[in-house]
């Protein structure tokens, strides 16, 4: 049986709870122009908390005026490296000065486990300050052909970014484009995930006391169909960059095709973690116990897919199986809580579902349902199966929650088939100490990362992005200044420049 937390009281409300939230457009919060809601659950009641502004074409049109006003006129994308730079390092103050705060909304709005959302809280000021730095740091090319020309290029900001993001770990996952976009110098409007908008409406707030002109950073709120879709096709933001589901991403690609944007995907996955009979086995249980039940599995480089060397295969099950029984499953806000509640009941079902189809496709090892004293909410628990063939929907298919795939290999050549079997491409775990086997796996394995014997531990200099349907892009470091920046090459001659003349010739005039 799963352990649970059952002394804590069922549903912890914040002090201060907004119950409203609106837009954010030129430095003033505003609601929708048609006045039209939509309705915010939170995960555990599954009650209505709180009702936000439901943007359409008209608010969205609204945001990027504001913020093409503040790109074209305003400061921002004047300002010195450094100044911007301190800004930025103010945001990251304030967020970590209030990062307890952030984390109980956070955890509130999206079941996220307390604990883990106060490290995302973290992660978001770290993201701040990375880019603050790396700004500053910035330097850009210079070529020289001897005696003829000194080339160099001219980074610029592209204009108004429409940055679009998912329910997962809201408030970091926004802070991943925030901080790029707003230190080279972009103006933004951010439409944050219908599920989750709580946190988002605190950057307002943040960004002011921090400095930031009006106008530099706008939030409309909205469905991904109304709000999304009118963010995507205004003519006046040249670039989106996209977090969420593949699907997603295919419609926004087509969607922006019409007018040429510039679009960073960062799509879904189905990451393999291989385990060789080699491994440290302990170690390697544990990091894939935390890869896939980690943030409630709403995680986009889960490690949901385990595969085994079949010499060690029988052990790893039973041992994987009977860890993953003593994962703790509570209220959020308990600090003793590993797994919360999935974000809202649409996606309760879907992850359930997938539970359901899993029991007729595999052995089911470890939990496959409700947990035991959580009648209500959207309580999973972390549910493992094992013996799973390739062809399964739940070796395939994205479930995005707390649910694991187990298949065995006979070979390192099977292993990569398997890894690499599936539409996805995203992350990849390896385990083994075979120094020469872990670096030709992970050249060969399809995916746009790779960590040997580690869980997902990031290094924010590196390439962030998928290969095949898991994305289009990259961010990350420079990368993301790349993205967010336009690169002009400006090219001077420093001699006789050599013109070949064309139309002097006496015989080609007759
Ligand atoms: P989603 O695709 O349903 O929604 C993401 C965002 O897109 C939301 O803000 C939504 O309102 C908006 N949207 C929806 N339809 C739109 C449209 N037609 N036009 C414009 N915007 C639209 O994704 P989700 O369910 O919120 O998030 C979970 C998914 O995100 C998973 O697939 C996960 O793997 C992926 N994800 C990927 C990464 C990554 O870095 N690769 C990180 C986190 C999450």
């Amino acid at each position: 049986m799963t352990d649970t937390v059952t002394d804590a009281p069922p549903r912890h409300i914040p002090e201060d709870l907004p119950t409203t939230i609106q837009h954010y457009i030129g430095g003033r919060f505003v609601d929708s122009v048609d006045a039209d809601t939509f309705d915010v659950l939170d995960p555990v009641s599954n009650q209505v908390y709180l009702t936000a502004a439901a943007g359409k074409q008209a608010d969205v049109d609204l945001a990027v005026e504001a913020a093409t006003t503040a790109f074209r006129d305003g400061p921002w994308p004047r300002l010195l490296p450094r100044e911007r730079s301190r800004i930025l390092h103010r945001v990251a103050d304030i967020v970590e000065s209030r990062d307890a705060r952030l984390a109980e909304l956070e955890s509130f709005d999206s079941g996220l486990p307390i604990t883990q959302a106060l490290g995302q809280a973290r992660r978001a000021a770290e993201n701040f300050r990375f880019f603050a730095d790396l700004i500053v740091a910035q330097s850009d090319d210079t070529y020289k052909v001897p005696g003829r020309q000194i080339n160099y290029v001219n980074r610029t900001p592209i204009g108004v970014a429409g940055l679009i993001t998912p329910w997962n770990t809201p408030f970091m996952l926004e802070s991943w484009k925030l901080a790029p976009a707003l230190a080279t110098g972009n103006t933004v409007v951010l439409k944050p995930a219908e599920f989750t908008p709580l946190s988002a409406s605190l950057w307002a707030g943040i960004f002011e006391e921090a400095g930031l002109p009006d106008g530099v950073f706008n939030l409309v709120n909205g469905l991904g169909e109304e709000a999304g879709d009118a963010l995507v096709k205004h003519p006046g933001v040249p670039l989106i960059s996209f977090t969420g589901e593949s699907s997603t991403g295919q419609l926004i690609f087509a969607n922006a095709a019409p007018f040429l944007k510039g679009l960073s995907m960062e799509l879904g996955g189905k990451s393999p973690a291989v385990v060789f009979a080699d491994a440290d086995l302990d170690a390697a249980i544990d990091a894939t116990i935390f890869g896939v039940f980690s943030l409630n599995g709403e995680r986009c480089t889960a490690g949901s897919r385990i595969l085994v060397e079949r010499s060690i295969y029988d052990e790893f099950v039973e041992r994987y199986a009977a860890q993953a029984q003593r994962v703790v499953v509570g209220y959020p806000h308990d600090p003793a809580t590993e797994v919360g509640a999935l974000v809202h009941p649409e996606h309760y079902d879907k992850v359930v579902s997938y539970i359901e189809i899993g029991k007729n496709e595999a052995r089911l090892v470890a939990g496959g349902g409700r947990p035991e004293g959580f009648e209500t909410g959207n309580f999973v628990q972390p549910t493992v199966f094992a013996d799973v063939v390739p062809d399964a929907r739940i070796f395939q298919e994205e479930i995005f929650g707390p649910v694991v795939a187990i298949t065995p290999f006979d070979t390192e050549d099977e292993a990569l088939r398997l890894a690499n079997g599936v539409r996805y491409g995203l992350a990849a775990y390896i385990w083994t100490k075979d120094l020469e086997r872990a670096h030709n796996f992970s050249q060969s394995v399809e995916a746009g990362m790779v960590w040997l014997n580690s869980n997902n531990v990031r290094d924010l200099r590196t390439p962030f992005g998928g290969v095949k349907a898991s994305g289009l892009g990259h961010e990350g470091g420079y990368r993301s200044i790349d993205f967010y920046t336009q690169q002009q090459a400006v090219h001077i001659t420093l001699g006789k420049v050599h013109n070949p003349t064309f139309g002097k010739s006496d015989a080609a005039a007759h």
